[in-house]
């Protein structure tokens, strides 16, 4: 249950409260909010008089559930919003790894000669083994800060655990958190305390109700700015790397009041899918979409085989304004 207090009722109070029903205090401005757990479906009539309104939820699906806020959150990054009534659809790109300061500066120049505000880069990698490339680390999120200074890009990069959170926090305008650390809690806790928008990865073996549970810890901690994404999930097919689920999409569309931003080229892992399946995801009326591209793929160091070389990002950009404009909205 969420309970709005009424104005007025002071902080120490509304804390007292909190702990007799074992909720999470927010703040929203001056007033209080308490979540508890959605077990919870009635409280005692001796809070009557200090309760404004109750918002009580079939499962903890709570702050970022479209009963409870019917808008989908506005998100600003920089001077790029997207979410609210924005109608933006956030186009994002870079490679999946940075390696160096001539590649990363490559596609960062991409970026601007296409108009595009926001660059991606992997600076510590979650690899699946550890005898490969693992990620520039400090020196990669310090490039991608160089390429912000130099041509004025927001930076997502990823925080893979614990060792560098405050780094990626210091270095990024938003930080990614990836499908492998998605039930990290000490990620999830310090994100929800960050003051910078967050996109959480969807892990390929969790559940819907899993991830937007990992989405409602950053939100419970006080950081209003959460964005979903979905990038997809293992099933029993593997001539693609994994299956985009885009009825899950549909689920949280209407389900969660969050933007959702959808990864296509993790989903299918093959550059030669990553066009036809960004403008489905377009067209599916999302926030943003985020495509990994590299000056030359082959050479990659990570996910060499499903980056866009920058003419195939050309080519796949200039596609997408039509797809936009007939579901009304408009790229950023
Ligand atoms: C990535 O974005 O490069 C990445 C590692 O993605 P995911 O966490 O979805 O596997
Ligand atoms: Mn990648």
């Amino acid at each position: 249950m969420i309970i709005h207090l009424k104005s007025g009722i002071g902080r120490e109070k509304a804390g007292q409260m909190a702990c007799e029903l074992k909720a999470v205090h927010l703040m929203n401005g001056s007033d209080n909010v308490l979540v508890t757990s959605s077990n919870v479906k009635l409280v005692d009539a001796k809070y009557d008089d200090v309760i404004g309104e109750k918002f009580i939820f079939p499962d903890d699906l709570q702050l970022g559930s479209r009963q409870y806020r019917k808008k989908t959150r506005e998100i600003l990054i920089g001077n790029i919003l997207i979410g609210g009534d924005s109608g933006h659809t956030l186009v994002v790109t870079g490679p999946c790894s940075v390696e160096s300061e001539e590649q990363i500066e490559t596609m960062a120049k991409l970026c601007v000669d296409l108009g595009i505000g926001m660059l991606r880069g992997g600076a510590f990698k979650p690899r699946t083994s550890p005898y490969t490339f693992q990620g520039l680390g400090m020196d990669g999120l310090k490039l991608l800060a160089k390429m912000r200074e130099k041509y004025g890009l927001k930076i997502i990069s990823e925080v893979r655990d614990a060792t560098h959170i405050e780094e990626v926090i210091e270095y990024a305008d938003v930080i990614q958190i990836g499908a492998k650390s998605m039930y990290d809690h000490g990620i999830l806790r310090r994100c929800g305390t960050a003051g910078k928008p967050i996109m959480i990865k969807r892990g390929f073996g969790t559940l819907l109700q899993e991830f937007v549970q990992a989405a409602e810890f950053i939100l419970s901690g006080g950081n209003e700015n959460v964005i979903l994404c979905e990038r997809g999930i293992r099933t029993f097919e593997n001539k693609t790397r994994f299956t985009l689920d885009l009825c899950g999409v549909s689920y949280l569309k209407e389900k969660t009041n969050l933007p959702i931003i959808l990864d296509p080229s993790h989903a299918i892992g093959y550059a030669y899918g990553v066009p036809d399946l960004t403008r489905a995801c377009i067209a599916m009326g999302v926030d943003g979409v985020i495509i990994e591209t590299h000056p030359d793929p082959k050479a990659a160091l990570s996910d060499a085989s499903q980056q866009l070389n920058p003419d195939e990002f050309r080519k796949l950009y200039q596609t997408l304004g039509p797809v936009t404009s007939a579901i009304g909205r408009k790229i950023v």
